[in-house]
């Protein structure tokens, strides 16, 4: 079966390199600084390099224009790969790719810049090393994750909203494995015990790609530890994990997590976290070392700054045609955004983040031109959960499946997604050496892990 994954990968990425040629784009000519006419885009990820290769294929030839984004990190990040980090089925460096990089056939500029505020009178995006201008601004920079106040959960429990955070989940389990093996006997109570707080997809899939680490890669490193102490657990808020999802994949994933020994305990929130236990809402105390948080998102520390109108979660409220209320020439798209129109509400996902871009880019290069802006309509195209050891559940378009078949789709799919040739062959790679070989347990440089330490 592992053949098949692998030979469906190398045709979905041989079709998309031919597909990749036939639409390449005309750069923009303008340079950031010349240009009389500035965009300013704030944010690298799914939202901000949409509406950036938007700009390209609309105002692409134009010297008038020059666009230019900020982000405070130099790449961005496949976020749907990121939980297959843990087991190392994908290498960390290979789901992040060099916004530079992208650019460079677009004619955008890129600086790599922390903006810490807007100041919306003057047009200028304020950074810690000066002022960047605009006569345009999307706003995508985001979200981080909630805590809700929960007492002890930012302290003791990871997160996996950042590449470094889902290397540290890794770190984090091999260190707890590294201590039985050493203690042999009698371990401290919880020491093998794993609790994942959000029942959404993040947290789903956070807690099956850990399955996969220590029974899959570890397991055979540490011949002293009694594998049958491993306890995986978890915890979701609701009546039942994957809510939005459709009902016969949701059953699926709760069927797919019990053969894993997952314990799923419903209608339960974590009131406490602490380094060695998590506490329930139900009064319940489960002793654990290591606290996976996955409970929620909201928006980034920028947006809490910005003098804009927010919806009551915080988020930037924008109208139909995705422009800020109240700021003229200012666009938002992404994670920050909440959409102030009837209807249900817009997802926070990738497939989302990327259309809001999108639509922000050509409403803004309308209002450029003199054109008559087009109200944002997301369409869904469906979800796909990483349900570990090839295992996935996929919905597209309504048509659903799980287990392997799913798994071969998941791939075929996140690599077209993966949107860059050298990190499509390096993910294709991992995944030819998964078949052969068990990734490594080291942890290099992680955790603390200082390079002379290490022996580097
Ligand atoms: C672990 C994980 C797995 C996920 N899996 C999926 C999935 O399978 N499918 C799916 O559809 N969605 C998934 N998501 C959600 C999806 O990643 C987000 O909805 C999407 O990334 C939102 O896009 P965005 O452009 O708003 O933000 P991001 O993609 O997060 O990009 C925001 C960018 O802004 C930058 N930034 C932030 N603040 C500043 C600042 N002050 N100055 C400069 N730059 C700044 C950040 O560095 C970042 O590059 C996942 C999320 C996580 C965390």
């Amino acid at each position: 079966m592992k053949s098949k994954l692998w030979g469906a990968g190398l045709i979905a990425g041989a079709a998309y390199v031919a597909y990749d040629r036939l639409r390449k784009r005309t750069p923009l000519e303008g340079s950031y600084a010349d240009a009389p006419t500035k965009i300013l885009i704030v944010g690298g990820g799914f939202g901000g390099l949409a509406a950036a290769r938007e700009l390209t294929r609309t105002l692409g030839g134009s010297e008038d224009v020059g666009v230019a984004l900020l982000d405070q990190v130099n790449y961005t990040t496949f976020w749907p790969m990121v939980p297959s980090v843990i087991p190392r089925n994908v290498e960390v460096r290979h789901v992040a790719h060099s916004i530079r990089r992208i650019f460079a056939p677009l004619g955008v500029e890129f600086f790599q810049e922390k903006v810490t505020g807007v100041n919306f009178e003057a047009h200028e995006a304020k950074t810690d090393n000066g002022s960047f201008p605009y006569d345009y601004l999307i706003l995508a920079p985001g979200s981080r994750t909630a805590f809700f106040g929960t007492p002890g959960a930012e302290e003791n429990a990871i997160d996996i909203k950042s590449l470094r955070n889902a290397l540290r989940v890794r770190g984090h389990v091999i260190d707890r494995f590294e201590e039985a093996e050493r203690l042999r006997g009698e371990l401290p109570e919880g020491l093998l015990t794993f609790v994942f707080v959000g029942g959404g997809a993040t947290g789903v899939e956070a807690v099956a790609d850990t399955h996969d680490l220590i029974f899959d890669v570890l397991k055979a490193d540490y011949p002293n530890v009694d594998f049958g102490e491993v306890r995986l657990v978890l915890v979701n808020a609701s009546d039942h994990i994957l809510q939005g999802i459709d009902p016969s994949l949701m059953h699926a994933a709760t069927r797919r997590l019990a053969s894993q020994r997952v314990e799923v305990i419903n209608n339960a929130k974590a009131r406490e976290v602490r380094p060695e236990a998590v506490v329930l809402s139900d009064g319940r105390t489960i002793p654990a070392r290591t606290t996976v948080w996955a409970a929620g998102i909201e928006p980034s520390p920028l947006v809490k700054s910005l003098d804009v109108v927010k919806d009551h979660r915080g988020r930037i409220l924008v109208d139909e045609f995705l422009s800020v209320k109240g700021r003229a020439g200012v666009y938002a798209a992404g994670d920050c955004i909440s959409i102030d129109r009837d209807g249900p509400p817009v997802p926070a996902l990738a497939q989302a983040a990327e259309q809001e871009g999108k639509r922000a880019a050509l409403n803004l290069a309308a209002e450029i031109k003199g054109e008559a802006p087009v109200p944002f309509r997301y369409r869904s195209l469906g979800q796909l959960v990483d349900l570990g050891e090839g295992s996935a559940l996929i919905d597209i378009l309504g048509a659903r499946t799980s287990g392997r078949i799913g798994a071969l789709i998941w791939r075929g799919i996140y690599l077209y997604e993966l949107g860059y040739n050298l990190n499509r062959a390096q993910v294709l790679a991992d995944w030819i050496i998964d078949l052969f070989a068990r990734p490594d347990t080291y942890k290099l440089f992680e955790d603390g892990d200082s390079p002379t330490t290490a022996g580097g």
